[in-house]
């Protein structure tokens, strides 16, 4: 079968090798392999890491087909460098059963770019009132080992120990979406001095903060496995890192947008800057970079949320909350976080490879590269310069926070299992829409 050397690139983690791929897997890695047969890939200049992996998007198949498919979806994930993606299952029909979840599976296998691990619902339709078949999910052949009502928390205390309680029985996650609703009725951005001056219902840090607060107490009660997405707060950072110390089974996620922008860029009420959890203050965003730092928060995730330009060119009010992500959350970390010197590169492509591979079983993602490891491998050029243009995502929405941003960093190629999904920038199949 076919065997590719990538030749020259620096590996993260490692140093300057290079990596022959044969028959899907990695086969050797070390300074100045002979080719052979292989098709020689230059990659000077260029880091050689594991394919990325987002434990969190949206790709809105079934039922929102206008805003993404998972045929689009998959394209902007492999663009964006990402080998495995976690589709949430607030579709329509919701994913609360075996027949969605395969559904969704199946069809990331037939679209072929990038491997989809479907998060199962916690509830029933996810309304919060009876627990969804977690085991019929778990036992199915999309394998659900993660299982999350995102888009809502789970309100019930009582529901969701029970959850973390059966979860545990067989090793899966519960992975909340962390909002006292009670708090954040027609919240329209972060409450704080910018939502008073500008006349918007805010959404406070508390009603994060004491979720994640019950959580980890139902996580260390109930010895489940906790994951915590998107945080938005120094609070929610403090209390996850607390609980860390003192053993709780809990990780965590951030997003690239809560990384890198504040509530100031509501200032215009351009609803594509909407989002929930809201864009915070300053302080909230250097206490998540901080924490991911310092491993408290375990991974990158994007939240990819695409929204139709109906849906979002509308009021403030109107707008449904959510931005793409998929295809810049590389460039956003190194130019936002790397350069200004948060973190190293080593430790992003950490934070978007074997960080959220702790999160949650992947099978054959998260790396590291090593002879045997199926090879799915992103290669990037953290150099290049580029503009996003909302218009030349492969995502079939546009809501992207970033337009008209400089960004460093893009992706050249993304292999899955030895095979191109990107290469030279461009995905490998044919551009079928
Ligand atoms: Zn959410």
């Amino acid at each position: 079968m076919s065997a590719t050397l990538l030749r020259g690139g620096r590996l993260v983690p490692g140093g300057d090798a290079d990596v022959l791929v044969r028959d899907g897997r990695v086969a050797e890695v070390g300074t100045g392999l002979a080719a052979g047969r292989a098709e020689v890939v230059d990659c000077a200049g260029l880091v050689v890491s594991p394919g990325f992996v987002d434990l969190h998007v949206h790709l809105r198949e079934p039922g929102r087909e206008d805003a993404e498919t998972i045929r689009t979806g998959s394209r902007a994930a492999a663009l964006g460098g990402f080998t495995a993606v976690c589709p949430m299952p607030n579709t329509d029909p919701p994913a609360d059963n075996a027949g969605v979840v395969e559904m969704v599976a199946a069809r990331g296998r037939e679209v072929g770019l990038v491997d989809l691990f479907p998060v199962g619902a916690v509830t029933l339709a996810r309304r919060g009132t009876e627990l969804a078949e977690l085991g019929a999910m778990a036992r199915s052949a999309a394998a659900v080992d993660t299982f999350s009502d995102d888009g809502s928390p789970i309100r019930e205390a009582r529901l969701l120990r029970r959850a973390l309680e059966y979860a545990r029985a067989f090793g899966a996650v519960i992975a909340d979406h962390c909002e006292d609703v009670s708090l954040t009725e027609d919240a329209q951005m972060h409450e704080g001095e910018l939502s008073g001056l500008l006349g918007l219902r805010g959404w406070p840090a508390a009603a994060e903060d004491m979720i994640v607060a019950r959580d980890l107490m139902l996580a260390e009660l109930t010895g489940g496995r906790l994951h915590l997405c998107h945080l938005s707060t120094a609070g929610a950072v403090e209390l996850v890192r607390s609980a860390k110390a003192r053993g709780v089974r809990v990780t965590a996620e951030v997003t690239p947008h809560h990384l890198s922008l504040t509530d100031a860029a509501l200032t215009r009420y351009d609803p594509v800057f909407k989002v929930n959890p809201p864009l915070r203050g300053k302080a909230d965003v250097e206490a998540l970079r901080a924490g991911l730092a310092d491993g408290t928060i375990d991974a990158v995730a994007t939240d990819h949320a695409p929204h139709a330009r109906e849906a979002k060119e509308v009021e403030l009010a109107q707008a449904p909350p959510g931005m793409l992500g998929l295809e810049t959350a590389l460039a956003v970390l190194l130019t936002d976080l790397v350069e200004p010197g948060w973190l190293t590169i080593d430790q992003a492509i950490e934070r978007l490879t074997s960080g959220p591979a702790r999160c949650r079983s992947l099978p054959g993602h998260g790396g590291p590269i090593t002879p045997g490891a199926p090879a799915n491998l992103t290669v990037f050029d953290p150099a290049a310069r580029w503009t996003v243009r909302p218009e030349a995502l492969a995502s079939r929405s546009r809501n992207t926070p970033f337009a008209g941003r400089e960004l460093h960093g893009r992706v050249r190629h993304t292999l899955l299992r030895g095979r191109f999904s990107v290469r030279d920038g461009a995905v490998t199949d044919g551009g079928e829409p």
